[in-house]
């Protein structure tokens, strides 16, 4: 492998600046290491090729003119394959959508092809981008990088593994629930979901329109800020998208944060913790002590609920977004069907997956009337009592901290066949979602087999200048950061 793969955003900018090499190796460097690799680790539902390609010639063309280069131009990215690239298949890792060619460009691929940020591929997630495993692609399962028997982490389970296995620098999840953090906590990289309404949305398939947000895969949190200035800004086509200027958001990394309030979520510091994990957290705990760090103990009452909270909202939301593929617009028809309601139901009914029909079905039941006001209302009611909880929690504290998961990566089908299981997973992460809250995990250790451990950091609405600071303090306090896997 190229050893520049392995270095950093900031790093590889550098020597692309510096004409230590050019874009266009870079990305064929990138493309030499998928070749070799994905077949054992299944990150990419397909690659990019030309596409990339263009847009290093491009950079390299600047660099040959002398001219400046926008922020991670020539850096090699995958798209999770929820997001559309004009001219090339964007699947949901369904059948539903096998052979969609999208037809436009979604906000952040604008943003990053503005950027010269060559897109690589687009990476494997759970189907629909439900799912915490990444076992729920319709087309094949992600292997972690640390460990090929185990998961990586989902849904973003594709772009969490590139970025660990260094097919790609850098990466763009979307996080509903947990799909960024807990895949970037499972393969031992830093893995960011931002505010809500930070990044636009517009041409990401939606899943749970009130909870779903873009966020930057990185190996450092120096270059998943870096990305999230990027991708983020106001967009007239996202109804949600947040009119606020753009941050530099690695302009504040290095400062002090002698005398900042750390709070412990106290219900995450105690059920169902791996010992090693728990270890692992409060040695993070004693890390920021020595960087002069506050600690509080913090109680949010409410977070016990917010899994069956998510279910029911994320689950309703996603029954009314997924009856558009219906077979007369997108993707797949079935082949006989004798008349038009037939031919909507086979579609159907070919065209999703199990986890996919398992949320249709329990999203519309709680949305159905004599239900609704018992289910869905009630949620919502609760998913306030949640947010509130926060409110007060940052009274207390400046960011909160806790593992991203009770555990690290499980083996591959160790949770498919209970649901309950795996959706458990997600504990730590969700009510960061239903509160709009920003959160990243960051890398924190390693358990007795090797296999990396996340540190959950999540701050107030709007504060991720404050949120990337305390990470960027706490990595660079260790050197797990540093450490790759072995692939
Ligand atoms: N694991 C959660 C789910 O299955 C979250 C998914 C996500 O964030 N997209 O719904």
């Amino acid at each position: 492998m190229n050893e520049l793969l392995k270095k950093s955003a900031a790093e590889q900018s550098k020597a692309l600046k510096n004409k230590e090499i050019s874009a266009v190796e870079l990305t064929n460097a990138a493309f030499d290491r998928i070749e070799k690799l994905d077949e054992k680790l299944g990150a990419f539902n397909s690659l990019t090729k030309e596409t990339a390609l263009n847009t290093a010639k491009k950079v390299d063309e600047k660099i040959a003119k002398g001219e400046e280069l926008p922020l991670l131009a020539g850096v090699p990215l995958a798209l999770k394959d929820n997001m559309n690239l004009k001219g090339s298949k964007t699947t949901a890792s369904s059948k539903i959508l096998e052979n969609f060619v999208s037809p436009f460009n979604a906000t952040v691929t604008e943003k990053l092809l503005g950027n010269l940020v060559p897109i690589v591929g687009k990476a494997n997630l759970d189907e629909f981008a439900m799912g915490s495993s990444n076992e729920n692609s319709a087309f094949k399962k992600v292997h972690n990088p640390w460990d090929l028997k185990k998961v990586p982490g989902g849904s973003s389970g594709g772009s969490a593994a590139s970025v660990a296995a260094c097919e790609a620098t850098l990466a763009l999840g979307s996080d509903t629930g947990g799909s960024i953090r807990l895949p970037a906590s499972f393969c031992g990289i830093v893995g960011m979901k931002p505010t809500y309404g930070r990044v636009s949305r517009y041409g990401l398939i939606a899943f749970a329109s009130s909870l779903d947000q873009i966020g930057p895969f990185a190996r450092t949190v120096e270059d998943a800020a870096n990305l999230l200035e990027v991708i983020s800004g106001h967009d007239p086509k996202d109804s949600t998208s947040l009119n606020l200027p753009v941050e530099h958001y690695a302009a504040n990394l290095n400062n002090d944060i002698k005398g900042m309030k750390v709070g412990v979520i106290k219900e995450l510091m105690t059920e169902g913790l791996s010992e090693d994990v728990q270890k692992a957290i409060e040695k993070a705990i004693e890390d920021y002590k020595k960087l002069g760090a506050e600690i509080v103990e913090i109680s949010l009452p409410n977070l016990k609920h917010s899994i069956g909270i998510y279910y029911i909202l994320a689950t309703a939301e996603c029954s009314s977004n997924l009856a558009r593929f219906d077979g007369v617009r997108y993707g797949y028809r079935t082949p006989d069907a004798k008349n038009l309601m037939e031919m909507y139901t086979k579609t159907r009914a070919e065209g999703f997956g199990p986890e996919v029909k398992r949320r249709i079905m329990l999203g519309t039941y709680a949305l159905s009337s004599g239900y609704y006001d018992a289910y869905y209302k009630k949620a919502q009611q609760m998913r306030a009592l949640v947010t509130q909880d926060f409110v007060e929690a940052f009274k207390k504290a400046d960011i909160l901290i806790s593992p991203t998961c009770p555990n690290t990566a499980f083996e591959l089908g160790a949770k498919a066949s209970d649901p309950l299981a795996m959706y458990l997973t997600d504990i730590a992460t969700i009510s960061a979602n239903l509160a709009g809250i920003p959160g990243l995990s960051v890398p924190a250790g390693f358990d007795r087999d090797g296999m990396p451990i996340g540190l959950q950091i999540l701050a107030p609405q709007l504060q991720e200048s404050r949120l990337f600071n305390a990470a960027h303090k706490f990595e660079r306090a260790n050197d797990y950061y540093l450490k790759l896997a072995n692939i």
